[in-house]
């Protein structure tokens, strides 16, 4: 006994590209225009329900609509890459010293 309390604390980090999206109550509905859409288009943009014609039409850097919604996310998801960043670095802090944790032996 006493080696048995070893917590694993480090989470797997979330992707960079990992944007918190809300699944609108339309989804489906979104989809099937998305699917109907006779247009070019790359995407679907699920916050304003319009076409996503090409890469000029998101934001530079990011997969994100360029329009009002999409701004605004994307407003939100810069503040909280930056508190990611800061929650990441003190994760790696905690990763170090569980290598010199070996029960096998
Ligand atoms: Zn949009």
């Amino acid at each position: 006994m006493g080696s048995g309390s070893k917590a694993r604390r480090c989470r797997e980090r979330i992707p960079d590209d990992w944007v918190p999206v809300q699944v609108p109550k339309n989804l489906e509905e979104m989809y099937t225009r998305w699917k109907d859409y006779q247009g070019q288009c790359v995407g679907w943009c699920l916050l304003c329900d319009q076409p996503i014609v090409s890469e000029d039409d998101l934001l530079p850097g990011s997969s994100t609509h360029n329009c009002a919604a999409g701004r605004a996310l994307e407003a939100e998801h810069a503040q909280s890459a930056h508190a990611d960043d800061a929650a990441a670095q003190s994760q790696e802090v905690c990763c170090e010293g569980n290598e010199t944790d070996d029960p096998i032996s």
